[in-house]
């Protein structure tokens, strides 16, 4: 990953030589790809001579990496690299201290470990709990809406489901008894399926007003899914 950047002007900005060279001071040649400071335009330093050679590469990439571990390291440097054809330095990645890399590598440890474990036992839940939701669901909405199309009662229940899949904190035999919870799904799914009300929103009309000028038709159709008679 690269991307412009001038490192901020408190930290040491090190350069990865696009050409063989020595160090202004103590005259160590180097190869190209090395890391070098610059003294001035024409005065590049090798990392020993400008103090960074206790530092080590963390490749740009890992945000959460590279936060950190700067974050925990006493000093440390921007990399760039000169690229020719875009005529700018780019970052490549950051030196730190090992000791901050290291803290920095076992917190995101931690984290990707918690991640995973709460994702885990997130989705058993869901898929217990789910199921069953959304089995007791469309058998209520069948029983309240026997006119109901068997396809749209599917879709109504798969939908509520995955909104209360995101809910914390209900039980499903809480919200499943209660009626009103079904009404609104069905209503919902009328007025975006059997009314123009979407074309409205799209066409700029204010959520309000468009759900007031559908609302007969809705009216009309949750009538007839309750009387048994399906909708055309
Ligand atoms: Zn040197």
């Amino acid at each position: 990953m690269t991307r412009s950047a001038e490192a901020t002007p408190e930290k040491p900005v090190v350069h990865i030589s696009f050409r063989d060279g020595s160090c202004s001071e103590c005259g160590e040649p180097f190869l190209k790809g090395r890391f070098i400071l610059f003294d001035g335009p024409d005065r590049p330093v090798c990392l020993p001579c400008g103090g960074l050679d206790h530092l080590i590469f963390l490749p740009s990439g890992d945000t959460a990496l590279t936060r950190r571990a700067t974050k925990y390291s006493v000093l440390s440097a921007v990399v760039v690299q000169f690229s020719r054809r875009r005529k700018r330095n780019e970052r490549q990645g950051i030196l730190v201290e090992s000791a901050a890399l290291e803290k920095a590598e076992a917190e995101c440890l931690d984290d990707a470990d918690a991640r995973a474990r709460a994702r885990d036992r997130a989705s058993v839940k869901r898929e217990a709990m789910d199921l069953d939701y959304l089995k007791r669901f469309t058998a209520q909405l069948m029983d309240r809406y026997p006119g109901c199309p068997a396809d749209e009662a599917t879709a109504i229940a798969e939908h509520a489901c995955e909104k209360y899949s995101g809910r914390v904190g209900r039980s499903a035999s809480a919200k499943i008894l209660d009626d009103r919870a079904i009404d609104l799904a069905v209503r919902a799914h009328i007025r975006h399926v059997h009314t123009g009300y979407d074309r409205l929103l799209a066409a700029g009309t204010p959520r309000a007003e468009a759900r007031e000028s559908v609302l007969g038709q809705v009216d009309r159709v949750a009538r007839k899914w309750m009387s048994g008679k399906a909708a055309s």
